[in-house]
């Protein structure tokens, strides 16, 4: 099958050696230039220098949605299969419907695009794209989150997951439907779920979505949202929010909220990025964990 030939590729070619040939690293930082000769020798400095200009994790989570040096991007050279993943990716979308998508495994996805002519099949350049995307190190984007979907066509237990009325939004039935019921008990019914289950595919179209929005900038993308294979919200953690807050539920302000108030009260929950994390991840008092790993 060509798109397994093309994953060996990638599995085995420069990525194994975490060389992608796209990579770029920012290039706003100047240089440190060598020291003048000297007559005198003098020891060597106890640690390079050129490193001390990437802000360390704690400064990279205050800054999250800014650019900042040492930052990975993705090449000129490569928006054009970008941009045609992206907009294949959502016709995808529109022809499955949000709530299908969000639990949509990467074989099924290639065979609505082949079977629609409104989506069209994706082209191995466009699949050898999503490919690179998902076998990234994030770590090299400065995510130091674990990878909890090990293959790209990991696909979600359908029969284990129940649409939540109201909200467009799936939940694993056994291991969190349970959690968000017990929430809304203790806090409200003006608590929602805001997101539930994302597959690989809804993972990958949110992430290179947003890195269209950081003009390219793959490690601030990764700030604020897992890349694919890195998401929680593929094994059961789900997002909460207030009703009526909008957009304002995914930033900080959520924390202002009588909502989120009470939940941190309730003694039980737990919050998967607290501020001050170490996976290189935003605060995101919204995000709830639901399983341990
Ligand atoms: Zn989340």
């Amino acid at each position: 099958m060509k798109r397994r030939t093309l994953l060996k590729f990638a599995a085995g070619g420069a990525l194994g050696a975490g060389l992608l040939p796209w990579w770029r690293q920012r290039e706003d930082v100047p240089a440190s230039r060598p020291a003048p000769a000297s007559l005198v020798a003098t020891p060597p400095p106890a640690s390079p220098p050129a490193k001390a200009t990437r802000p360390d994790r704690a400064e990279r989570i205050r800054r999250f949605d800014e650019d900042l040096p040492g930052d990975v991007t993705l090449p000129a050279g490569r928006w054009p299969v970008f941009l045609a993943t992206l907009a294949r990716l959502e016709r995808v979308r529109d022809l499955v419907g949000h709530g299908h998508f969000a639990l949509l495994g990467f074989d099924a996805m290639l065979r609505h695009a082949r079977g629609h002519a409104s989506v069209g099949a994706f082209p191995p350049d466009e699949l050898a794209f999503m490919e690179e995307i998902f076998a990234l190190d994030a770590r090299r984007l400065g995510f130091e989150g674990p990878r909890v979907l090990p293959r790209l066509t990991a696909t979600i237990p359908v029969a284990e997951t129940v649409k939540v009325p109201g909200t467009g939004n799936y939940l694993y039935r056994d291991i969190s439907l349970a959690l968000y019921r017990r929430l809304r008990r203790d806090v409200g019914e003006s608590l929602i779920l805001t997101s539930g289950i994302r597959g690989i595919v809804k993972q990958m179209h949110l992430f290179l979505a947003k890195t269209r929005r950081t003009g390219g900038n793959l490690s601030r993308a990764a700030r604020s949202l897992a890349p694919p294979g890195h998401s929680y919200h593929g094994i059961g953690d789900f997002d909460v929010g207030k009703a009526g807050f909008g957009r304002a539920n995914f930033t900080a302000r959520f924390a202002e909220t009588e909502e989120f108030r009470r939940l941190r009260q309730l003694g039980y929950v737990r919050i998967r990025y607290p501020e001050n994390n170490t996976t290189g991840v935003r605060y995101e008092p919204w995000h709830v964990r639901v399983v341990s790993a």
